[in-house]
């Protein structure tokens, strides 16, 4: 990865240099890695070229943990602010689209990303990805698009430092996508680490920011979840959790109160696959985690409407809550079958 970075890094540093009106695009329902990276990416341009316009668009909001990454509020949200997003859009000489494959990834923001006519970038780290771009930074074997992102522009600064607010955003998708060093971990993830301390940076004050932030209500929610909406199917090595909207009621749910929710069954002994599936008004949205050589990545893709990561998942299902149970069930019992497991009958 690091190689190919730097055959490719004053590419990137022409195409910037080349535009004025800059827009940098994540994902849907954007998390730790994507607003990290978008964040830290705009602060490196906004230092080192005093001239461009820099707009951060996504299509949904992002969860209140990560406002510090945004304390102005000057990211565009498509959902509240779609005009404010395609004039943007429609304006930018390059785009540049980070921790997403495809383009269907952004949601309503599809065909503006599609159709936009300036030259285009993707920094990205899922599998599967759309060769959309004039350049493409895309890497699996890697923590996360803020490592990606990290390695770019330490070459791009010729092995100087970062400065402390773009080390800022690029730490936080490191610690989430990993989930605080957990998974998703390869020998430059702990490179990175090792060169962010070795400046001086403290990764714990961006732990305490980002992983001991939670409200009062969303602990509770999690006790919820573990104590009542939680099955495991020993015969299957794996669990099922559900937020219904209920549930999100009474206990005030707001956009990324449920991060992290899907990592807690697989620190039960013996579960290895791990679903998450939470009501909303038009669909249900899934979250799937497997340890090993399990593909949840395969299993979104087959049952769920979605895909990511070997090990990391998501996608969505239409059907009512209370058929979910069952669809799931079957769902992994059929994958499992067709990787050659075998069952004891029912
Ligand atoms: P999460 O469970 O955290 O929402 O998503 C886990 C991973 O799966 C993330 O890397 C995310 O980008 C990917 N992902 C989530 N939802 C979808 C989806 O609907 N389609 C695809 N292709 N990937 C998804
Ligand atoms: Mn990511």
């Amino acid at each position: 990865m690091r190689n190919q970075i730097h055959n490719k890094y004053r590419e990137f540093l022409s195409m910037i240099e080349n535009a004025r009106n800059i827009v940098l695009v994540g994902h849907l329902n954007p998390d730790g890695d994507c607003i990290g990276a978008v964040t830290a990416l705009k602060r490196y341009i906004k230092s080192k070229f005093e001239d461009k316009q820099v707009t951060i668009t996504v299509p949904t909001p992002f969860p209140d943990f990560l406002t510090f990454l945004d304390p102005n509020s000057e990211i565009l949200i498509h959902k509240n602010s779609p005009d404010a997003v395609r004039n943007k859009i429609e304006e930018c000489d390059l785009m540049i689209c980070m921790d997403l494959g495809k383009p269907s990834r952004t949601e309503n923001m599809e065909n503006l990303v599609r159709e936009c006519a300036a030259r285009k970038i993707l920094i990205d780290h899922h599998l599967d990805p759309e060769d959309f771009t004039n350049l493409t930074f895309s890497f699996m074997e890697v923590s996360s698009t803020c490592e990606i992102t990290y390695w770019l522009l330490t070459e791009c600064s010729e092995g100087k430092p970062l400065e402390e607010d773009v080390m800022e955003g690029l730490c936080t998708g490191l610690l989430t996508d990993t989930n605080n060093f957990s998974n998703s971990l390869f020998p430059s993830t702990f490179l990175m680490a090792s060169q962010l301390i070795e400046t001086g940076f403290r990764i714990d004050r961006i732990q305490d920011l980002v992983l001991n932030s939670y409200s009062q209500d969303r602990m509770r929610l999690m006790g919820q979840m573990l104590l009542n909406n939680m099955v495991v199917f020993e015969d299957l090595n794996a669990s099922l959790m559900i937020l219904d909207l209920k549930t999100q009621k009474k206990f005030k749910y707001q956009t990324g109160d449920s991060e992290g929710f899907v990592n807690l069954p697989l620190k039960i002994a013996g579960v290895n696959i791990s679903g998450l599936f939470t009501e909303q008004e038009e669909f249900i949205r899934v979250s799937l985690r497997s340890k090993e050589d399990i593909s949840v990545n395969d299993l979104s893709k087959r049952y769920f409407n979605g895909g990511g990561h070997k090990n990391a998942a998501g996608g969505r299902l239409f059907m009512k809550i209370d058929q979910v149970a069952e669809y799931y069930e079957e769902s992994v019992r059929e994958y499992l079958k067709s990787l050659g497991t075998t069952f004891e009958e029912k």
